[in-house]
C-alpha cells in the first residue's frame, strides 16, 4: 500500500480528493477510522448544509454506525473471520424515498412529514450488511417530481458551483451533498433523469442502470415501470462498486433480473464504439453544451475511439411519450397515500371529504397536477387515445434503440440542454421544466442503463455528458465513462 499522505493532511482528510477505493485502503491500514472519516463528513454538513439545504435531516447515530465499521476492520485485522468490503464505513447520503428503518421517508411531502420506515429497502438492507454508513436523508422534488428540487416542501437545494441555481433534480439532495463533500457517494432514484440530471448539474457522476438491476424493494413508487435506484460518486469507478454492492436479484422485487439475462454483444473489439446524433447544429441546446458534446466526441477519438453518426428514429416523441405514461403510473402510485392508515391527516365534513381534504393539503402543486393528467389519460375514452398511444410509441423507440446498437456500443448525448439554471427560473413553467428532461428521459422508457459524467464546465457550471448502452451492459458504461473522464 502507498503512504496515501495527500489524503491526510495536518491531520485532516482530504475530503475533496478522497474516493471510495482510496478511503477504503486508507480505513484498511489503519491511516484514519470510519469514526474519524464520518466525523469529517459532518463537520462538513455542520457548514455547509445550512446553506445548500442538501440535508433534509442528519442522523444521530451517526458515530454509531461508524463503530460497528471499525470494529469490522479491527476483526479483519485480527484474523478473526470477518471481512470488510469496499463500502465498509464509506458515508452514504440517502434519497428521502428510500426506506432506512426507524427513520423518517417522507419523499419531501407534507404528506409524510412525520412518516417512519417500517422495514429497509432492500439496497438500504445490503448496504447495512457490509458496515456502509448513512450519515442523512437528502432533499429531493417531492415524490421524486420535478428536476430542480424546487418542489420539495422543505425548500430548494441550492446548487454547490452557483447559490443562485438549482442543484437539478429530483435527487438534488443527494447530487449537491457529494459535489460539496457531505457524503463520498449517495444513492438516488431516477424515473425520467432524476439522478443524472442533478449529477451534471453538480459536477459528479451519476447512474441510472437497467430496469430491474437494482431492486426497487423499499424505493416510493413514481412510475412503477420506469423507476431505478443508483449511485452518485465522484468518480466512475466509485459509482461502479456501489453498483456491484447492490445490484442483483431480489425476491422482492420481481421486476428485478440476474446478471445472466443479459449478454451484451460487443461490436467494438478492443475499444466501444461510440454513436452519436446529429443536433443540427446545436439547435434547442446551449452553445456551451453543445460544445462540450463536441468536445467529448473528439475526447473519445482521441483516445482511441471509433464513432459513428447514429439515427434512432422516433426519438423525439419520448418526451410526449414520458408525460403520458409516467402520470398515468403516478395517479395509480399516490392512491394509496389517502391519510387514513398513515401520514398526513385532514378532517372534513365527512368520511369522504377526509380524502379530499388530506389528498389537497398534503400534496404539493406538482404532484396534484401529474395525479390528475395520469387520471385523466387512464380515463375511459382517452385510455386507448392517450395512454395506449404512448406505450405503442415507447415500443417503437425501444426498437430504435436496438437498431442501433447493431452498429454501436454506446449513445452519447448531452445529459441536459442546459448547465444548472436559476432558482425560480422555469418552476412557473412546466412545460419548460419538462423540457429539461428531453435527454433522459429515453433510457427510462427503454429500460436501458445510462450514466452522466463530468465533461466540462460552462463557465463555471458543471456539465456532464450521458453514456447509454444496451441492457445489462453497465460494463461498457463505466469502461468509456471512466475514460472520458480521465480516471485511467
Ligand atoms: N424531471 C423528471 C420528472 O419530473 C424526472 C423525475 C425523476 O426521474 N424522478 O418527471
Amino acid at each position: 500500500m502507498k503512504k496515501t499522505d495527500t489524503i491526510i493532511t495536518d491531520k485532516k482528510i482530504d475530503l475533496k480528493n478522497l474516493t471510495i477505493t482510496k478511503a477504503h485502503e486508507s480505513m484498511k491500514h489503519g491511516e484514519f477510522s470510519a469514526v474519524e472519516l464520518a466525523q469529517a463528513y459532518l463537520d462538513v454538513i455542520a457548514t455547509k448544509n445550512k446553506d445548500l439545504n442538501a440535508y433534509l435531516e442528519v442522523f444521530s447515530d451517526v458515530v454509531e454506525q461508524a463503530k460497528v465499521a471499525d470494529k469490522l476492520f479491527a476483526e479483519e485485522k485480527s484474523g478473526d473471520g470477518a471481512q470488510t468490503s469496499f463500502l465498509t464505513g464509506i458515508p452514504f447520503a440517502v434519497k428521502d424515498n428510500i426506506l432506512i428503518q426507524g427513520h423518517i421517508a417522507s419523499a419531501a411531502s407534507k404528506m409524510l412529514e412525520q412518516y417512519h420506515a417500517v422495514y429497509d429497502a432492500t439496497v438500504i438492507a445490503q448496504l447495512k450488511k457490509v458496515g456502509a454508513v448513512f450519515l442523512g436523508r437528502t432533499n429531493m422534488d417531492e415524490f421524486a417530481m420535478g428536476g430542480s428540487t424546487e418542489n420539495s416542501a422543505f425548500g430548494v437545494t441550492k446548487n454547490p458551483h452557483d447559490l443562485s441555481r438549482v442543484a437539478g433534480g429530483s435527487s438534488g439532495g443527494s447530487a449537491a451533498a457529494v459535489a460539496s463533500d457531505m457524503a463520498l457517494a449517495a444513492l438516488g432514484s431516477d424515473t425520467g433523469g432524476s439522478i443524472r440530471q442533478p449529477a451534471s448539474f453538480c459536477g459528479v457522476v451519476g447512474l441510472k442502470p437497467t430496469y430491474g438491476a437494482i431492486s426497487r424493494y423499499g424505493v416510493m413508487a413514481m412510475g412503477s415501470s420506469l423507476d431505478q435506484i443508483g449511485p452518485f460518486a465522484k468518480t466512475v469507478a466509485d459509482a461502479e462498486i456501489i453498483f456491484n454492492a447492490i445490484h442483483g436479484q431480489d425476491s422482492l422485487d420481481s421486476t428485478t433480473i440476474s446478471a445472466s439475462t443479459y449478454s451484451p454483444k460487443r461490436i467494438g473489439t478492443k475499444k466501444p464504439v461510440i454513436g452519436y446524433l446529429d443536433y443540427k447544429g446545436g439547435a434547442g441546446i446551449d452553445p456551451q453544451v453543445y460544445r462540450i458534446f463536441n468536445e467529448s466526441k473528439a475526447r473519445f477519438e482521441k483516445l482511441g475511439y471509433k464513432t459513428k453518426l447514429v439515427t434512432i428514429p422516433n426519438i423525439d416523441y419520448s418526451l410526449a411519450a414520458y408525460y403520458i405514461v409516467m402520470p398515468a403510473e403516478v395517479s395509480a402510485n399516490m392512491a394509496r397515500f389517502d391519510g387514513v392508515k398513515y401520514g398526513f391527516h385532514k378532517d372534513g365534513k365527512t368520511g369522504v371529504d377526509d380524502y379530499f381534504e388530506t389528498r389537497a393539503a398534503g400534496f404539493g402543486k406538482e404532484v396534484r397536477r401529474r395525479i390528475l393528467l395520469g387520471t385523466y389519460v387512464l380515463s375511459s375514452g382517452y385510455y386507448d387515445a392517450y395512454y395506449n398511444h404512448a406505450n405503442a410509441v415507447r415500443r417503437v423507440i425501444a426498437a430504435g434503440f436496438d437498431r442501433a446498437f447493431d452498429t454501436v456500443d454506446v449513445i452519447m448525448t448531452p445529459t441536459a440542454p442546459s448547465p444548472a439554471f436559476k432558482i425560480g427560473e422555469k418552476i412557473s413553467d412546466p412545460i419548460a421544466m419538462y423540457l429539461e428532461d428531453i435527454f433522459t428521459v429515453p433510457a427510462n422508457l427503454t429500460g436501458l442503463p445510462a450514466m452522466s459524467v463530468p465533461a466540462g464546465f460552462a463557465v463555471s457550471l458543471p456539465v456532464g455528458i450521458q453514456l447509454t448502452a444496451r441492457h445489462g451492459d453497465e460494463k461498457t458504461l463505466f469502461e468509456a465513462g471512466a475514460d472520458l473522464l480521465g480516471e485511467k
